[in-house]
């Protein structure tokens, strides 16, 4: 078979400057010509490196083979053995880093944009309904915690193999991150809510505005149900604890995602309160501070800078997000590190930073900035949004202390996804910590199989 020698196909994306005054998605999606002449460009690798960049194993090209032949259908099928929510991770995974990274096409040239075409064939089945299950059921039951990538996960995957699932969700709506904190222009929430209904289509139970751990008690689940999974993420917001961060202004990277994305702040009829910061400063450099900037333009700040305490390489979110952040006008003061949030009348007025430098790597193999005495300079902000990590919320932990847990607050499990309570499975960034959606995907796939394995036994 001939080499298909084409350049790699361009995303078509909305203009920087009009993009950066709306919510609509930047990225436009493919054509069905764009997917197929994309998926064209596969070389169709024996080895297949990229399936091996997969954290859930996809197999790439079997589904760019049925692309390239015009049959979407089916490339949803083979994508859907192994991923549930195609439409979604086709624009969030930082594929870059995983299944492109590994893609023999980039030796030649580029690497197959493995990613855009995923978000097609994604995008091409959002209203192709999954037929219900109705194989043999187990007559078992499972709770899932947390509607996020991680728990849907577990859900589809039981629901699929005829175990009874509910799904018990602290927000009035499922999606986790994917609905709370990536924004509309990312993530359109109208996609997730159509990939979400079609995994609830198995036949899984939402019950919303459930916060357990409150609402009901970790040991009434583990009485009720065969076996529960954790998916409740890291969602409590870190802070630096500076002078002045009690000023009004100053407001976590998650509260503010938050309020705009799930409450609709965005939205002119919407009657969520949130500041609408003239010049706004960010303090960290992931992808949440990408967001939180890209959302702080958008709401009409006159000004965004990104305040980093290292470099431009050592930033890490997305190199696609800081790329479009840039083009959209957000400005980045890097190795510069916060000391002090400056305020008037008991509002945010300013920060005072000072310079650092990077020190030689350390036995981890990062640079650590060292700050730079008497290097003090200040920059203006009505607005500081705090994007400095985040680690899973104690309120579970709390009310069921048999649950092991590390210093971070993250949740102990062995290598089938088991708590330190028998029956327990827990999965996602309520684990690892935060990390990215494909992860908590993948441990919510090895959560489910170790569940399915356990009831087989029984
Ligand atoms: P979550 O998505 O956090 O979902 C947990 C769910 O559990 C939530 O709905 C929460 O309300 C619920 N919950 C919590 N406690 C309870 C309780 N006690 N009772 C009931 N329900 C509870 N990853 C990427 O791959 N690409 C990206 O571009 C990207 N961008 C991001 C941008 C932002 C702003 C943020 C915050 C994260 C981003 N991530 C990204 C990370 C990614 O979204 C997370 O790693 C992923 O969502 C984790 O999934 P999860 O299922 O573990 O938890
Ligand atoms: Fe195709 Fe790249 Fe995978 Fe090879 S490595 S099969 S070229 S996607």
């Amino acid at each position: 078979m001939a080499i298909d020698r084409s350049p790699r196909n361009r995303m078509p994306e909305q203009a920087p400057k009009l993009r950066a005054k709306n919510f609509d998605e930047v990225a436009l999606g493919f054509s069905p010509e764009q997917a197929k002449a994309e998926a064209s460009r596969c070389l169709q690798c024996k080895n297949a490196p990229c399936k091996s960049g997969c954290p859930v194993g996809v197999d790439i090209p079997e589904f760019l083979k049925a692309v390239q032949t015009g049959d979407f259908e089916g490339a949803g099928a083979v994508i859907g053995r192994a991923n549930s929510l195609p439409a979604v991770c086709g624009r969030v995974c930082p594929q870059e880093e995983q299944c492109e990274k590994l893609c023999l096409r980039g030796r030649m040239d580029k690497p197959v944009a493995i990613g855009a075409v995923e978000r097609f064939v994604g995008d091409f089945g959002l209203d192709k309904t999954p037929a219900p299950y109705d194989g043999p059921r187990t007559g078992k039951r499972a709770a899932v915690i947390g509607s996020g990538p991680s728990g849907l996960t577990v859900a589809a995957e039981l629901a699929k193999n005829g175990v009874d699932v509910t799904i018990y969700e602290a927000f009035h709506r499922a999606g986790g991150v994917l609905v709370y904190g990536i924004p509309e222009f990312r993530l359109p929430k109208s996609l997730v809510r159509a990939e979400i209904d079609k995994l609830l289509r198995l036949g899984v139970t939402l019950m919303r505005n459930v916060v357990v751990g409150k609402t009901v008690l970790l040991d009434e689940l583990t009485d009720r149900f065969d076996a529960v999974f954790i998916g409740s993420g890291a969602g409590l917001p870190m802070f630096m604890n500076l002078k002045g961060e009690s000023y009004k202004g100053v407001i976590s990277a998650n509260e503010y995602l938050t309020r705009v994305n799930l409450m609709g702040a965005y939205r002119a009829d919407s009657d969520t309160p949130v500041q609408r910061g003239r010049r706004v400063a960010v303090i960290g450099a992931g992808n949440v501070a990408m967001d939180a900037a890209r959302t702080a333009l958008r709401m009409g700040a006159d000004s965004v800078t990104v305040v980093y305490r290292r470099g431009r390489e050592e930033m890490p979110a997305r190199a696609e997000e800081i790329h479009h952040a840039e083009e959209e006008g957000v400005r980045f003061e890097l190795l510069a590190a916060p000391v002090e949030i400056l305020g008037e009348n008991g509002a945010a007025a300013g920060l005072l930073l000072r310079r650092t430098e990077l020190s030689e790597p350390d036995a981890s193999g990062r640079r650590r900035p060292v700050e730079l005495a008497g290097s003090e300079f200040t920059i203006g902000a009505d607005m500081v949004i705090v994007a400095l990590g985040t680690s899973p919320n104690p309120l579970i932990k709390d009310s069921y202390p048999a649950i092991e847990t590390t210093k971070k607050g993250t949740i102990v499990v062995d290598g089938r996804g088991m708590t330190s309570v028998d029956g327990v499975y827990a999965g996602g960034d309520a684990v690892t910590g935060a990390a990215t959606v494909i992860l908590a995907m993948g441990a919510g796939r090895k959560a489910a199989a170790a569940i399915l394995e356990r009831f087989k036994g029984q």
